[in-house]
């Protein structure tokens, strides 16, 4: 009997070690794992995933500054790369034993003159190099510089250079992300060549894992796999799934034909049909995409379509042929396949799905 009398994410501690367990099998047993937590973790629940896999990894990321200071502020005690730090947060990147990512010379001259009036002692960074994404990241051209730079001061220490592969999902693009690889591999060692001291390198994401996992390099960055999804449907069979969202049916209603259901009256009935309203809505992350028949829901085992339009705090879903009652559990997801098919219909990938999933829903980690 359910118990939990409110829509929740509920996020599955063993299927998260399950995956990181399933990626590391894959990678030399002295290659690093660095975890990927931002957008709280993947839209489940950053502190939480970080403490179940604190003593199993070796660094963990985030986007932002503030989603570090949230693991910090929770006890995390790994090292934290901060990807996208801002200038604006430099003070606090400090404050909070934060690692920044300096991917051009403003940020870098604004980080290292920070080091230099603090005074800082060989401040652990990265510096993430460009190959091709073109997003962030210094170019190959910057490297005389950069080199330059660094033998001036010893307020800060290069922990890693990294760069960020473009398409490591799509087979078609292998040649574009070989090159991106040899590039990288090309520049680290000119910066070895000259700067007296080895740095770790790092270039993979959970498909280059999967897909390149000669260019392990000395660390990798799982994200997705982590939460289930190997970017093919392979791999995702081999991963365990770790977002279930639940809801419950609020009411049942018996519509007569010619009687619509919802917004716009986008639901026309043709014969008598049972819907039930559900107490989730495109505010918690349910595309509007997903109305009109193109989504479904789960209850008791049977999938029951979406129904007229998705409103922003509630959907319905015909539930004729299902035998249910006001009170009884809906599945909206739990199972990767089920997320593969929401993001096809929403015309996304997984991703956006899982992270689209917003904050007013309560999360639940079962360990
Ligand atoms: C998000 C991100 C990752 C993780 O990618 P996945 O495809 O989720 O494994 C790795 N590196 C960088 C720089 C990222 O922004």
């Amino acid at each position: 009997m359910n118990n939990t009398h409110v829509t929740i994410l509920e996020i599955d501690a063993n299927a998260v070690l399950h995956n990181l367990t399933y990626f590391k099998q894959k990678l030399k047993p002295e290659t690093k794992v660095l975890v990927v937590v931002k957008a709280f973790g993947y839209g489940s629940e950053s502190v939480e995933i970080a403490k179940i896999v604190e003593d199993k990894v070796d660094y963990f990321a985030v986007a932002y500054t503030n989603e570090g200071i949230t693991l910090r502020e929770s006890g995390i005690k790994k090292p934290i790369l901060v990807l996208h730090p801002q200038i604006q947060n430099l003070e606090l990147v400090v404050k909070y034993n934060l690692e920044p990512s300096l991917y051009n010379f403003k940020i870098f001259d604004a980080f290292l003159s920070l080091a230099d009036k603090k005074p800082l002692m060989n401040y652990p960074v990265h510096i993430k190099f460009n190959t091709g994404l073109n997003r962030l990241g210094f170019w190959h051209t910057d490297v005389p510089t950069i080199i330059s730079e660094l033998k001036k001061s010893n307020n800060i220490k290069i922990q890693s250079f990294f760069s960020h592969l473009a398409a490591s999902e799509d087979i078609n693009e292998q040649e574009f992300t070989v090159g991106q690889i040899n590039n990288f591999a090309y520049i680290v060692k000119q910066l070895y060549d000259h700067l007296g001291y080895e740095p770790m390198i790092h270039i993979l994401n959970t498909s280059g894992i999967i897909n390149y996992p000669k260019a392990q390099f000395d660390m990798v960055r799982l994200g997705i796999g982590l939460y289930g999804f190997g970017n093919n449907p392979e791999e995702t069979k081999q991963l365990k799934n770790t977002h279930t969202l639940k809801s419950i049916i609020s009411q049942i209603h018996i519509i007569q034909p010619g009687e619509t259901v919802g917004y716009n009256r986008a639901f026309v009935a043709n014969q008598p049909t049972r819907s039930a309203t559900i107490p989730i809505g495109h505010a918690d992350g349910i595309s509007r995409k997903l109305g009109n028949k193109n989504g479904f829901v789960i209850i008791n085992n049977q999938p029951a379509p979406m129904i007229g339009n998705v409103s922003m705090d509630m959907i319905m879903v015909d539930v004729t042929k299902i035998d249910c009652k006001e009170g009884d559990e809906v599945i909206l997801f739990n199972h990767q396949q089920h997320i593969d098919y929401m993001a096809h219909k929403c015309e996304t990938i997984p991703y956006e799905i899982l992270t689209a999933i917003s904050q007013r829903v309560k999360r639940l980690v079962k360990k």
